[in-house]
């Protein structure tokens, strides 16, 4: 009891201290803080260093990516939803789904929650450094479903250097899952499954997104210069819609992406 207790507020620290640095650098929005806060409390309470490392590693990976060449990136992301500061949307978007597996591992201690929390863990780091890592090629992508060339950062592109990162933040994670895993006390697995749950997750998670975002994602259109962007205000003025679910904005697709790459990594390692 006090053991548990002693955990929940060593989780909720932890949390505070790398949340509130991450605001502090303009990472976090004031909400994003808080999500991120709550987030982390709960990954470490309800489950152990394992849980939240895999949080951690996601965040921090993640922060510092998007740092890469911020100049070329910072007239990308008037054209993006958000903006390099992630809100608490955004924040339940990325580990939401981890979350409801960390609580299940808590209610129900199963190496499915384990397997499913990696893939849906490594799909969202594996579209974060695909997107970074891609919006850097000067290149455009191509688009997931036809092939056609799209602009730089649009959603549904991909890329060789954003696919090849796609499959390093999945193989990164399922390899971190091991060792923390080791860390943390926990039953042993062979180091082969746990990476390959990240390397699927990851690139299903990623694949998932980029077909989602040419398909259903919510689009809108500029009403001064045209563009197609994600934004609900671009050149000063409010934007209108132009094609995908008016509901399936970048934060739904986030979180359907991670559910997705979960998934994936359970099936094929329960097959
Ligand atoms: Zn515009």
């Amino acid at each position: 009891m006090v053991i548990e207790l002693l955990r929940w507020i060593v989780g909720a620290c932890g949390a505070l201290l790398v949340a509130g640095a991450a605001f502090y650098k303009g990472s976090l929005s004031f909400s994003g803080m808080a999500a991120a806060v709550v987030m982390g409390t709960v990954y470490f309470g309800a489950g152990n260093a394992f849980w939240f490392g895999i949080l951690l590693l996601f965040f921090i990976s993640s922060s510092l990516l998007s740092k890469l060449r911020h100049d070329r990136k910072a007239e990308l992301e008037e054209t993006y939803d958000k903006t390099g500061k992630r809100d608490a949307g955004q924040v339940f978007a990325n580990g939401g789904i981890g979350m409801l597996a960390v609580l299940g591992g808590a209610i129900l201690p199963d190496i499915r929650w384990e397997l499913f929390f990696v893939g849906a863990m490594a799909a969202v780091t594996s579209d974060t450094w695909a997107t970074e890592i891609g919006t850097l090629e000067k290149r455009p992508p191509r688009s997931v479903l036809t092939g056609k060339r799209l602009p730089t950062g649009a959603s549904g592109g991909v890329s060789w250097p954003g696919t090849l990162a796609a499959a390093a933040g999945g193989a990164l994670i399922g390899s971190a899952a091991w060792l923390l895993r080791e860390a943390a006390g926990m039953p042993a697995r062979p180091f082969a499954e746990l990476a390959l749950a990240g390397l699927i997750g990851g690139l299903a998670g990623a694949f998932a997104d980029s077909l989602l975002g040419v398909t259903v994602q919510r689009m809108n259109r500029c009403t001064v210069c045209g563009r197609e962007v994600e934004a609900a205000r671009h050149c000063g003025q409010p934007t209108e819609h132009a094609r995908g679910w008016r509901r399936m904005d970048n934060d739904a697709v986030n979180l359907l992406s991670s559910a997705i790459g979960g998934a994936a990594a359970l099936l094929v390692l329960l097959l």
